[in-house]
């Protein structure tokens, strides 16, 4: 999955490109009918809602969700202390000041301390989880299908991924227009568009992962992170789009960040549930489609809509609590303070003398950017209680200076404390943010080499390992388990190439930035013979006929083959919406690839050789295209 924002990025802007073509008016109107409609934009997440789903991952989900939601309300507070609180707070102490009363004074700063302190505390005790734990909180999610498990024990997540793909969406489609029903109409039409984008989008993620989604899931998600924040803070908000934000007096909007963007309200249903109609669709269609081959557990409506709830509640906290930005210093204290401030500084220094970065200070070991910030955002703890410590202990001192004096010293020792908080906030939250929790925010795009190595090929090295070349593609997995060490999810892999060969994605979207994926360019019609092969790889490798993606892969990979993701999406939608292809959306095994499967997992295969080897449990022999 292109996460959430690059997907309604393409949803949102599916009726403009669609327009070209004559077949396309029944689509356009129905878009344009209701350019705010939840089915359209909801639509667009595809399957990928079903990462939530509790009938399936059970605890996992709920222990990485429930930590992300614990991560939010840590954060939140501190968000509206930085921004609100601390103002009437910083008045309050200057009034004690110019009417010189110490205990009034004393009293204020004792419980500015208190609160950073508990607060700074609690985001602490946030990073102490995963540093303590050490539990890899994604491992989980290791698909069935790297595990080499049969298809009926795999998630739905990965199968509606894997398996007749394009012929759900249209079985959706096909009972949505018999059934006349405009609105389930706009949900497939929001579906389809995930499937161009997952065709053209998941080979260029892949391509600065190393491999696919099943062998670096962990990765891919914090790419995706990445990619999203990138293309938000790209694509300006179109007046059309503002209108269906709903943007409030209350609300703190941001144009260029996925905190602050709102983008839950373009997916939301009255009362956060899934309408029943939209529940039952996706059952129907799950049976019709699937019916006949092995398919993980059925669903009823019920479980379809539990992923939906839980999905909503957390891209609505993704997407609305936004961001504390560094307070503004105040002038420095004046000459007659040289005293005091050098006293103070004394004993501040004692508490960073042997501090490292912070920040991203640990290189590029998870654990060590975590043991970096939690000490670091000790040691701002420490310097918060100490500056009230020492305000408090000198106050007869600071009383003595002339007025305008003392109130300039006063603010620029409490500016330290709200600065602290704000340090403690931003070192926790960067630190989450590369650990793949949270979408990265729009200052995080200037910090490199994170926001370099994430976002395009040509630099997925400066975070280590090697450089991603176009012809060494796919890495294989890289072996790790529930705990331990898990920040090989920031590295490039350096493990040993699938075979056989495939290419990461088309050369005009290798090593470039996300937009060239998302708009720049329109297809190649002759990549169009990817929707209509029969295996993966010739048997006889003389053998170039179009019908073996390989072949097609190998004529058409210099240009932009089917296109970027909205010219894509748009195509699929004009000319084929009901009878699409069967991609592989997680360009798995490469670009262009219809679903496959494995040789040596079906019922009746021989069993493969060589055998499988434990970092790789996916012997990638491919079978034909099914
Ligand atoms: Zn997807």
């Amino acid at each position: 999955m292109p996460g959430p924002i690059v997907h309604l990025l393409v949803q949102q802007r599916l009726a403009t490109a669609l327009r070209r073509t004559e077949r396309s008016r029944e689509f356009v109107e129905l878009l344009r009918d209701e350019p705010c409609s939840p089915y359209a934009g909801f639509g667009s997440m595809g399957p990928d809602f079903l990462f939530f789903s509790l009938r399936e991952y059970g605890d996992a989900i709920g222990d990485l969700s429930n930590f992300i939601f614990e991560v939010y309300d840590t954060i939140e507070p501190i968000i509206e202390f930085v921004e609100e609180t601390i103002e009437p707070i910083k008045t309050a102490i200057d009034d004690a000041v110019s009417a010189i009363l110490p205990d009034e004074l004393e009293a204020l700063l004792a419980d500015l301390g208190s609160t950073a302190g508990t607060l700074g505390s609690a985001m602490l005790a946030k990073l102490g989880e995963i540093v303590t734990s050490e539990v890899d909180l994604f491992y989980p999610f290791y698909p069935k299908l790297q595990q080499g498990a049969p298809e009926d024990e795999w998630y739905w997540f990965d199968f509606l991924h894997y398996r007749r793909t394009g012929r759900f969406c249209s079985t959706m489609w096909n009972m949505a227009r018999d059934a006349g029903d405009p609105d389930l109409m706009r949900y497939c039409l929001g579906y389809a568009s995930h499937i161009g984008t997952d065709v053209v989008g998941h080979p260029y993620v892949n391509s600065i992962v190393g491999g696919p989604y099943r062998g670096h899931w962990h990765r891919h998600k914090l790419v995706e992170n990445w990619i999203d924040a990138w293309a938000r803070r790209h694509y300006d908000d179109p007046p059309s789009f503002m209108g269906c934000l709903r943007i409030g007096p209350e609300d703190t909007y941001r144009a260029n960040s996925i905190a602050g963007s709102y983008y839950s309200r373009l997916c939301e249903f009255p009362g956060r549930r899934l309408p029943d109609k939209l529940g039952e669709l996706f059952v129907a269609a799950q049976r019709e489609t699937y019916g006949d081959i092995p398919h993980p557990p059925d669903f009823n409506p019920g479980d379809v809509d539990a992923a939906y709830r839980l999905w909503i509640r957390w891209f609505e906290r993704a997407t609305s609590i936004g961001d504390a930005l560094a307070p503004t210093p105040p002038p420095p204290p004046g000459s007659a303070a040289t005293a005091l401030v050098t006293g103070y500084a004394n004993e501040i220094s004692s508490i960073w003398s042997g501090a490292g970065a912070g920040g991203g200070g640990g290189g590029v070991s998870i654990w060590g950017i975590f043991a970096a910030s939690a000490d670091c955002i000790r040691r701002v703890l420490e310097t918060i209680v100490k500056t009230i410590e020492y305000i408090i202990d000198h106050i007869a001192d600071i009383l003595l200076l002339p007025l305008t004096e003392a109130l300039r010293l006063i603010r620029w020792l409490v500016y330290q404390v709200h600065l602290g908080l704000w340090q403690i906030y931003d070192e926790a939250r960067f630190a989450l943010v590369l650990g793949g929790y949270l979408f990265p925010d729009e200052r995080d795009l200037a910090k490199l080499p994170w926001a370099e190595a994430f976002v395009n090929a040509g630099n997925a090295h400066m975070t280590g390992g090697p450089a991603a070349a176009f012809s060494t593609y796919p890495r294989k997995r890289q072996a790790y388990a529930l705990l331990g060490q898990t920040e090989i999810h920031l590295v490039y892999p350096g493990t040993l190439r699938e075979r056989p060969s495939a290419e990461p994605c088309p050369l005009p979207h290798f090593g470039v930035y996300p937009d060239v994926m998302i708009d720049a360019h329109s297809g190649d019609p002759k990549a169009d013979a990817f929707f209509f092969c029969e295996q993966p790889y010739p048997p006889d490798p003389s053998d170039t006929s179009p019908a073996f993606t390989h072949n097609v892969e190998r004529a058409t990979w210099a240009g932009p083959q089917l296109g970027s993701a909205l010219a894509f999406s748009a195509r699929l939608i004009g000319e084929r919406l009901d009878d699409l292809p069967n991609f592989n959306l997680d360009g798995d095994r490469g670009y262009g690839f219809l679903t496959w499967r494995l040789d040596g997992v079906g019922p009746t295969d021989p069993p493969v050789s060589p055998a499988p080897i434990e970092s790789n449990p996916v012997n990638v022999n491919y079978g034909p295209t099914v």
